[in-house]
C-alpha cells in the first residue's frame, strides 16, 4: 500500500509557515516509506513564534473563563472527530501499534480538553487570616494569574497526548503557547495544531514551532518566555533546565523504574504486569519497566511465566490490528537498545528470549542474570528489553530500586500489605505502584518524577502550578 506523503509547516501568530531552514522528512520506522515532510524552523522563526504569543498574552489573559472554555469544547468536539485519522497519522510515523495510537487519542488527547476546562473552571484561590502585628486589620486574598507565554517541547513516544494536556491547561487558565513537537512525529503534532485553529483560537494564542534541537534550545531560552513545559530524555533535560533559568518549569524526563516481585507475589499477576511494563509501544515509555527486581527464590519460575508470554506477542505493522508491538520509531533507540543487550550478554548476562533485530524491528528480549553494574541497569534502554535482576532481600530491593538516581515509576509485587505500606514509604519515586504494572497512570492524579527524572507534576489541576503565578494582594480595612 502507498502511503500519502503529507507536507506541513509551522504555525505562527495564526499563519502557516514554510521553515526558514528548509524541510525535515519523516519517514515510516516501519517500511522506511517517506510519510511527509515538516518545515525546519530558524531560532529566528520562534523568536517570532515568542514574539506572537506574547502581542496575543493581554487579550487571551482578558477574555472570560467561560469563552476560553466554549472554545476548548469545540475544540474537544472536532478532536472525536478526528480520533481515526490522527491515531493512523501517529502510527504511520512514529511506530506504535494502531491500538496504542487509539489509547492515545481517545483514552488521554481528546479528553485533555474537557479535563483542562473542568480544572480551569474549578481552579480556586485562597483566603488567609490577619496574623501579622496582631492588629486583625488585614485581609488577605491569594490569587493565581495566569503565567504568560509558556514554551512546550515534546517528545515523540507520546506525541498528540503529552502535548494536549499543557497546551489545553495552558489555553484554559489563559497563557498562550509556544509548542515544539519532536522531530519523528510533527505530522500527528500538526493536526492537533488544526483543531485548535480550526475552533477558532485567535492568531498567537497557541504557536507550533517545527523542526529540530535547535529550534527547541531557541524557544525555550527565549526572555519573554515565563514557564516551560519540557517532556524529553534527562540528557536534553539538563540541558533545558540550564537555559531556562528563573522560569517557572516543569521536566518530565527519562525514567529507569523497577518492578519489585518479593517471594510472596502473585507470580501470574507480576508477569502480566512485566509484560505490560516491557513491552507496551515496544518498552518506549517513559513508565516503562526498565528493571525487574525478582526474589531468588521465585526467579526461575517467573523468568519462565514472562518469557512464555513474551513469546506470544505478535509483532508487526504497527496499522494492523493484530499486532501487540510494533518498531523502535529511530535507528538511535534501536542502537541503544542493541548496545545495552550486547553489553549485558558480554558482561554474563543470558538470552531468555529474543536479542535480535531486523530493520527497526527489536524482538521482545528477556535477559536474565543481569548484575546492577551493567548499563541496562543503571541507564534508562527505551527498547523492548526485561532485564532480570535477582535480588536476596527486601532492602536489597529497595537499595536497588532507588540506586540509579532516576524516580518516576516503581512497582512492587507482594501480598503483604504492611511491607507494601514500607516499600511506598521507602522508594524514591514520583509514583509507587502496588500490585499494578509501572505503565499506569492516572489522568486525575499528579504525574511527575523526582532526581533524574525531573521535577514537577502535570495532569490535572497540578499541572496548574507551573502554568500560574502566585499573587496575594492584601487589603487593610482598619
Ligand atoms: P529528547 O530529549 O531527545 O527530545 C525531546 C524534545 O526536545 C524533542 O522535541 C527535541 O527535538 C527537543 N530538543 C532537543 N534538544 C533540545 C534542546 N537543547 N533544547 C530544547 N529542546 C530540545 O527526547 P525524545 O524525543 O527522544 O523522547 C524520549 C525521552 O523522553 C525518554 O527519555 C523518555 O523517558 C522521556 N519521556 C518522559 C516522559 C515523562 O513524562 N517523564 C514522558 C515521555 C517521554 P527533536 O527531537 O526534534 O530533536
Amino acid at each position: 500500500m502507498t502511503t500519502t506523503v503529507t507536507h506541513r509547516r509551522a504555525l505562527i501568530d495564526g499563519q502557516w509557515a514554510d521553515g526558514g531552514d528548509g524541510e525535515i522528512e519523516v519517514r515510516s520506522p516501519h517500511s522506511g516509506e517517506l510519510v511527509g515532510t515538516v518545515a525546519r524552523c530558524t531560532a529566528g522563526q520562534a523568536a517570532q513564534a515568542v514574539a506572537a504569543a506574547a502581542r496575543a498574552f493581554p487579550g487571551w489573559r482578558k477574555t472570560p473563563l467561560l469563552d476560553r472554555v466554549a472554545l476548548l469544547y469545540k475544540a474537544y468536539e472536532l478532536c472525536k472527530e478526528r480520533n481515526e485519522a490522527i491515531a493512523r497519522q501517529i502510527s504511520r510515523e512514529m511506530g506504535k501499534t494502531i491500538r496504542e495510537s487509539r489509547e492515545e487519542m481517545a483514552e488521554y488527547a481528546c479528553e485533555h480538553f474537557r479535563r483542562a476546562s473542568e480544572d480551569a473552571l474549578r481552579y480556586r484561590g485562597q483566603f488567609l487570616p490577619s496574623t501579622q502585628e496582631r492588629t486583625n486589620s488585614k485581609r488577605i486574598v491569594v490569587s493565581q494569574e495566569p503565567a504568560g507565554v509558556v514554551a512546550v517541547v515534546t517528545p515523540w513516544n507520546f506525541p498528540v497526548d503529552i502535548a494536549a494536556i499543557t497546551i489545553c491547561y495552558a489555553l484554559a487558565i489563559g497563557d498562550t503557547v509556544v509548542w515544539k513537537p519532536s522531530e519523528y512525529a510533527p505530522l500527528s503534532s500538526a493536526m492537533l495544531a488544526d483543531i485548535f485553529l480550526d475552533a477558532g483560537f485567535p492568531p498567537g494564542t497557541l504557536n507550533m514551532v517545527t523542526g529540530g534541537g535547535e529550534a527547541g534550545r531557541a524557544v525555550v531560552a527565549h526572555p519573554d518566555v515565563a514557564a516551560v513545559v519540557f517532556t524529553g530524555s534527562t540528557r536534553t533535560g539538563m540541558e533545558v533546565a540550564s537555559a531556562t533559568g528563573l522560569k517557572n518549569r516543569v521536566l518530565e524526563l527519562g525514567g529507569n523504574g523497577p518492578i519489585i516481585v518479593r517471594r510472596d507475589a502473585d507470580l501470574e499477576r507480576a508477569a502480566d504486569a512485566a509484560v505490560a511494563g516491557c513491552f507496551y509501544l515496544a518498552g518506549q515509555c517513559c513508565t516503562a519497566a526498565e528493571r525487574l527486581l525478582v526474589h531468588e527464590s521465585v526467579r526461575e519460575r517467573f523468568v519462565a511465566l514472562l518469557a512464555e508470554r513474551a513469546g506470544k506477542l505478535r509483532v508487526g505493522d504497527p496499522l494492523a490490528d493484530s499486532t501487540d508491538m510494533g518498531p523502535l520509531c529511530h535507528a538511535g533507540v534501536l542502537e541503544r537498545t542493541r548496545q545495552h543487550v550486547d553489553d549485558a550478554v558480554a558482561a554474563g548476562a543470558t538470552v531468555v528470549l529474543g536479542g535480535t533485530s531486523r530493520g527497526l524491528y527489536f524482538m521482545p528480549t528477556v535477559l536474565a542474570g543481569v548484575t546492577p553494574d551493567m548499563a541496562i541497569a543503571r541507564e534508562e534502554t527505551f527498547g523492548p528489553v526485561a532485564p532480570v535482576i535477582s535480588v536476596g532481600s527486601d532492602e536489597e530491593a529497595i537499595d536497588l530500586a532507588n540506586a540509579t538516581g532516576y524516580g518516576l515509576t516503581a512497582a512492587v509485587f507482594t501480598n503483604d500489605l504492611r511491607m507494601a505500606w514500607r516499600y511506598a514509604d521507602s522508594l524514591r519515586h514520583g509514583t509507587v505502584l502496588i500490585n499494578e504494572t509501572t505503565n499506569y497512570w492516572d489522568q486525575l492524579a499528579p504525574f511527575g518524577g523526582r532526581g533524574r527524572s525531573g521535577t514537577g507534576r502535570e495532569l490535572s489541576s497540578w499541572m496548574l502550578d507551573a502554568l500560574t503565578e502566585t499573587k496575594q494582594i492584601v487589603f487593610d480595612i482598619g
